[in-house]
């Protein structure tokens, strides 16, 4: 007997992720009330996954799942967040229950890890999408945001981007590759690790922060812009990871790191006065963030080499096409 969108509810969402005291309701009514911890204001973000635009069509369910959370959770990390709740709206071809049981569980695995529970959502039938809210709170007044940069800053990043975008293209077949190097590029397509511990230390060192999912040069600029700056990147400081440069060699590994996508690291302006107290407090090496650059007053976004300014394509979309 084909599953009814109750026996679907009840059977993958209901209690999935976390338990959370401040939960009074959750699946189940018209709505879920949720408490939120005095002096805290309430953080939002949404984002929809669409069936061969987002992720590639038979991507594993489980990673489906996953990236749909991890998106948004990537968004409160930006923001020096705690990422508490979150609802789901779920569009399905069809109720096929062993796609539906690696989907929630991807998606249930990621939740905990972060102490999120799942409290609501919509269950309709049409082309496969995922639409995912995630809410959270900061202390009043204590967020991250993209405007809080100034010319002189210190940018960072964390990570290694550019691997997602080699590992999409290998899932693809646009981009050959196998052994361990492609496994773990394909793992950071696959699984992104939204940085929440490290937004929420940011919080007291930087002053502008922006989450990398449209390639780091266009999301450094975009921070930039927000912050009424220009940014300058050095081209050598850019981290790639071993396993980039063995898929793609130096050269291209770097243009990735720079222009490719699905990253979902974080990118954040420091104080030149705060530096110094943020590499001792947060040491780089356990916390995996890398200088790359400084806000300027001038607009625009320029990468250095060897003392010249690069040409680089922002577009980022195709680069194994
Ligand atoms: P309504 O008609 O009031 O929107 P639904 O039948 O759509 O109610 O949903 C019943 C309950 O199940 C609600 O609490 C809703 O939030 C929850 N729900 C529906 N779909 C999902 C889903 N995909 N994931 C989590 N909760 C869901
Ligand atoms: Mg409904």
């Amino acid at each position: 007997m084909p599953l009814s969108e109750f026996g679907l509810i009840e059977r993958y969402f209901r209690g999935c992720g976390a338990k959370r005291g401040d939960v009074r309701v959750g699946v189940g009514d018209d709505a879920a009330i949720l408490e939120c911890p005095a002096g805290t204001e309430l953080v939002a973000a949404v984002d929809s996954l669409v069936d061969g635009v987002h992720f590639p069509h038979g991507s594993p369910p489980a990673s489906i799942g996953h990236r749909a959370l991890a998106v948004n959770l990537s968004d409160l990390a930006a923001m020096g967040a705690r990422p508490a709740w979150a609802l789901l709206a779920l569009t399905l071809p069809r109720a096929d229950e062993s796609w539906l049981s690696e989907f929630a569980a991807g998606m249930a695995a990621l939740a905990r890890d972060h102490e999120v529970a799942l409290v609501g959502g919509d269950t309709t039938s049409g082309p496969l999408c995922i639409t995912v809210q995630v809410l959270g709170h900061v202390q009043r007044s204590s967020a991250m945001l993209r405007s809080g940069g100034q010319p002189g800053d210190a940018l960072f990043v964390s990570g290694t981007p550019g691997d997602a975008a080699a590992g999409l293209a290998i899932e693809q077949g646009r981009l050959p590759a196998d052994g361990e190097a492609a496994a773990y590029l394909r793992d950071r397509f696959l699984y992104p690790a939204p940085r929440l511990a490290l937004g929420e230390c940011l919080r007291r060192y930087a002053d502008a922060c922006i989450d990398v999912s449209d390639g780091l040069l266009g999301d450094a600029s975009k921070l930039a812009r927000a912050s009424g700056c220009g940014v300058e990147i050095s081209h050598r400081d850019v981290p790639v990871s071993d396993a980039l440069v063995r898929a793609v060699g130096e050269e291209r590994a770097r243009e990735l790191a720079l222009t490719g996508g699905d990253d979902y690291e974080l990118c954040f302006s420091v104080r030149p006065a705060q530096v110094a107290r943020l590499l001792a407090e947060l040491p780089p090496e356990r916390w995996g963030y890398t200088r790359i650059g400084t806000l300027r007053e001038s607009p625009g976004a320029d990468v250095f080499r060897d003392g010249a300014v690069m040409s680089l394509s922002h577009s980022g979309y195709d680069h194994f096409g």
